[in-house]
């Protein structure tokens, strides 16, 4: 990239693997182009970015990130984390900027590593996983988080995890056998994370966090989709004064969805129709997914330069002020 030049694309739903946490879960220990792909931030994956046309990577750690780790060991584990990745960043400043790992099994730990990681490190926000210890992230005990977030003014991203054990013996073990995706990007994923994104509007934390940023991956997990019907029946037989009577509402003022694994069309349009064209981000959700095929799908849409520009660009730049 010309220096001085905007970046025009940026990507948001990039990930990679630190290397101690990797030592410590062991979830990676069959190796594969996957993990060896997440492991390398180096040339490989710059060669990479540059062949699909990509400018900046917003990185941002795999699932689980240290968020399977008890609550000590947690919060020292995702400093050094945190640390390591501004390390790499500040080595290429013009092609990546990150996302925090936060310690959310400790969740005022976790407020004041987002803060150190924004203030002290530059980070553009933080990334959450799923589930922490059996718990949504609207409970309120994470809302130190989003009070810290707010007080920061940058996004959580709240990105999928694996569903609760107790939902895969229910819902998918018949199943898992032949079809492993079931419990993540095949479904899984996405059920849990519409469900951390349609329960934080029902908890009230934009209430108390009026300036409160989301963002969700994967054309928002389906809830542009099924928007009209969860605010129609949310909404019926609600005194209309409610926050629930108005659920559509705060998903627009509050979330923001990335392209992240979906390069669908009609699903974009969906969510161009329903929260607009400023509040939509391009990203690849590399590399589970290959950049190429999300950059030219970009550059075919039937959009208007200025839109296309929007959704590559001009959107993260505002959100994350790149
Ligand atoms: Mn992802």
């Amino acid at each position: 990239m010309d220096s001085g030049k905007k970046p025009r694309v940026i990507a948001i739903e990039e990930h990679y693997l630190d290397a101690v946490v990797e030592a410590r879960l062991g979830l990676w220990s069959a190796g594969g182009e996957t993990r060896d792909r997440l492991a390398d931030l180096g040339e490989r994956r710059v060669g990479q970015m540059d062949a699909a046309g990509i400018d900046i990577q917003v990185l941002s750690h795999c699932v689980p990130g240290v968020q399977a780790f008890e609550a000590d060991e947690a919060a020292t584990l995702a400093r050094d984390v945190n640390d390591r990745l501004f390390d790499f960043v500040t080595s290429k400043p013009d092609r990546f900027c990150a996302f925090a790992t936060l310690p959310t099994p400790d969740p005022h730990s976790a407020a004041d590593e987002l803060e150190r990681s924004v203030t002290a490190l530059g980070f553009k926000g933080a990334m959450v996983h799923g589930l922490t210890n059996g718990l949504f992230i609207d409970d309120k005990r994470f809302w130190p988080i989003f009070d810290r977030a707010q007080a920061l003014d940058v996004p959580i991203y709240v990105h999928p995890g694996r569903p609760h054990p107790a939902v895969i013996e229910a819902y998918y073990r018949d199943y898992v056998e032949a079809y492993p995706a079931i419990l993540n990007a095949g479904w899984g994923f996405t059920v849990e994370t519409a469900t951390a994104g349609l329960r934080l509007v029902l908890s009230g934390v934009f209430d108390a966090y009026p300036n409160l940023k989301i963002i969700l991956g994967h054309l928002g997990e389906s809830l542009p989709f099924s928007l009209w019907r969860i605010n129609h029946t949310f909404s019926k037989a609600m005194p209309a004064n409610k926050k629930d009577a108005r659920f559509r509402e705060i998903f627009c003022a509050h979330f923001y969805v990335t392209t992240s694994g979906n390069f669908s069309t009609p699903a974009l349009l969906c969510c161009i129709q329903e929260l607009g064209i400023d509040r939509i981000l391009f990203g690849v959700d590399w590399p589970y997914i290959e950049n190429a095929p999300g950059t030219k799908w970009m550059q075919d849409l039937p959009l208007s330069e200025q839109d296309r520009g929007k959704i590559l660009n001009g959107n993260a730049r505002n959100l994350l002020r790149i």
